[in-house]
């Protein structure tokens, strides 16, 4: 009797270890499936096992074949491969999160009622901080001070800087924190005083002397930011981004909660150009989990159009005898590509300006030295001279470009440009066809994380409020399909993840969304209107609608 316990025991262990081949985690069935392979052929069903899809097809196909434990009728609608942002920053948009934004505001007035709505949304926040005042935007232009924020904030630390960072205006009780004194002076920077009194303004080194008070970021806080961040992202769709610019500490805590299942966010990491990351990278080669892939090196090349600091090969239109610059000196960045270059690191390099583009691609060009598989990146790619476009190609160089900074720009950019190098601005198409392939994000928070507002200002080259009517620039504007492929297959293997993701096949990791509308047949009017109705990754669903 014992031994034939034993026996049915035994049968019961290997018969429940051994799925039979055609058992299957999940069925997804009567769907419009766009694979986007090679083909960009559409199918109906999909079937998923371990994480991974194992088989793609008609729906008898795949109901006929396979026995799941969970069958997901997707009611007709869109599945496409999830969403990959090319170039974003996550641990950024997480940390804004718990931020106020301060963007846009027309009045000191409506700066106080910003910070407090966000501190009563936000009790347990110990400071509170915010971004982006700017008294230009205010009627008399002056610098704001500080007796408000002292009234309605007299136990927590409250610290708000200005849009481009140079500036910040504090509380009392922070002022007390850091030690700041009327009339104290100091190099590269200004404590404000009137009447005697501190206004809470400070003025480039001053801000130092408050930011070196804020707390240290704890697992927590990164808990925190990178959840909020996940969840929005997975309810746009998003299942894998790229972070462009994180530190070895960042990246030891990502993958730390990702492991402990806390994050599920699939991520490609660029790290910043730093020696504390290259000590801790360069021997020993790109880093790589289930979750992270840790291949790329971000650079600055120069800075942004908006601020003129975008390097120039002639001066800007709208002020006469100003180039803009550079952020390094050429050696620099001739000694990092010609580190890399030996490596299996990707470099990155962030190009507005034409100057700042033809300094990078002939750097390149240098290195590489004809065609190759290294995929090294410009990351905007914004303004390219005319005669340099071939650089991409003659080295397989890799324009990495963000549609919606096309229809943000497009407001002010002729007037920094003037009508001739525009047409060599957020010029996609062009850029597409130097390799036949053209990676696609937002640069998020910089821009909102909407894939779907990418693809709008992709394809039909709009912003949100339909302007301008005929489109902007529209010989540069991307088909449906090259916008999809943008955002999946060409931005996974920006990233070198095309094995992995970007697609609806078989081996592929299952990181697939639904959607209430087809992006490939939805009218132009409703592509914002358009709504992700659950979206997986390796299989699990992570958002629902
Ligand atoms: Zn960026």
């Amino acid at each position: 009797m014992r031994w034939m316990l034993l026996y049915v025991f035994l049968f019961f262990i290997l018969f429940s270890n051994c799925k039979s081949a055609n058992e299957v985690d999940t069925i997804v069935h009567n769907g419009v499936v766009y694979t986007v392979n090679e083909q960009f052929a559409t199918a109906q069903a999909l079937a998923v096992s371990d994480g991974k899809i194992v088989a793609v097809g008609m729906n008898d196909e795949i109901i006929s074949k396979y026995k799941a434990k969970e069958t997901i009728d997707a009611k007709g609608q869109a599945v496409y491969p999830g969403f990959i942002d090319a170039h974003a920053h996550f641990v950024g948009y997480g940390q804004s999160l718990f931020q106020v934004d301060l963007f846009g505001a027309t009045s000191w007035d409506e700066i106080v009622e910003r910070v407090q709505k966000f501190a009563k949304e936000h009790h347990d926040e110990a400071w509170i901080r915010g971004r982006g005042w700017d008294q230009n935007k205010w009627p008399g232009k002056a610098y704001p001070t500080n007796e408000k924020l002292n009234e309605l904030f007299p136990d927590k630390a409250v610290l708000l800087t200005r849009v481009d960072g140079h500036a910040a205006i504090v509380n009392q009780k922070l002022l007390a924190l850091a030690g700041v004194k009327p009339g104290q002076t100091l190099t590269g920077g200004e404590v404000e005083t009137k009447d005697g009194k501190l206004t809470g303004v400070l003025i480039d080194n001053a801000v130092d002397l408050v930011t070196a008070k804020i707390p240290a970021s704890t697992i927590d806080d990164y808990v925190k930011w990178l959840t909020a961040a996940q969840n929005n992202c997975f309810a746009v769709g998003l299942t894998t981004v790229t972070d462009c610019g994180l530190m070895y500490n960042d990246v030891q805590t990502i993958d730390g909660l990702q492991k402990e299942g806390k994050i599920n966010m699939r991520m490609y990491i660029m790290l910043s150009d730093d020696s504390t990351n290259y000590k801790r990278y360069l021997n020993d080669g790109p880093f790589k989990t289930d979750k992270i892939y840790v291949k790329g090196i971000k650079v600055y090349a120069d800075g942004a159009l908006g601020s003129r600091g975008a390097c120039l090969l002639q001066p800007y239109a709208d002020k006469p005898g100003w180039f803009g610059f550079l952020l390094s000196n050429k050696s620099h960045f001739d000694s990092v590509a010609d580190v890399l270059v030996k490596t299996d690191f990707q470099m990155c390099t962030h190009a507005i300006g034409d100057s700042a583009n033809r300094e990078m691609l002939q750097i390149y060009n240098r290195v590489l030295n004809g065609k190759n598989d290294k995929r090294w990146r410009i990351e905007h790619a914004q303004v390219i001279n005319q005669n340099d476009f071939n650089l991409f190609g003659k080295a397989s160089v890799v324009p990495s470009v963000q549609p919606t900074h096309a229809t943000s720009d497009m407001y002010w950019a002729e007037e920094r440009l003037g009508p001739e190098r525009m047409k060599g601005a957020y010029s996609y198409k062009q850029l597409l066809q130097q390799n036949g392939w053209l990676p696609l994000g937002t640069d998020f928070p910089v821009e909102d994380i909407s894939p779907f507002k990418t693809f709008l200002a992709a394809v039909v080259r709009k912003d949100e409020k339909g302007f301008p009517d005929k489109g902007f620039q529209k010989e540069n504007a991307l088909t449906r399909e090259e916008a999809i492929k943008g955002m999946t297959i060409w931005a996974a293997k920006a990233g070198f993840l095309e094995k992995e993701v970007g697609s609806v096949e078989v081996g592929k990791k299952a990181d697939f969304i639904i959607l209430d509308k087809d992006l490939m047949k939805v009218e132009e009017k409703d592509i914002l209107n358009t709504k992700v109705v659950s979206t997986f990754i390796g299989g699990k669903k992570v958002y629902n609608r």
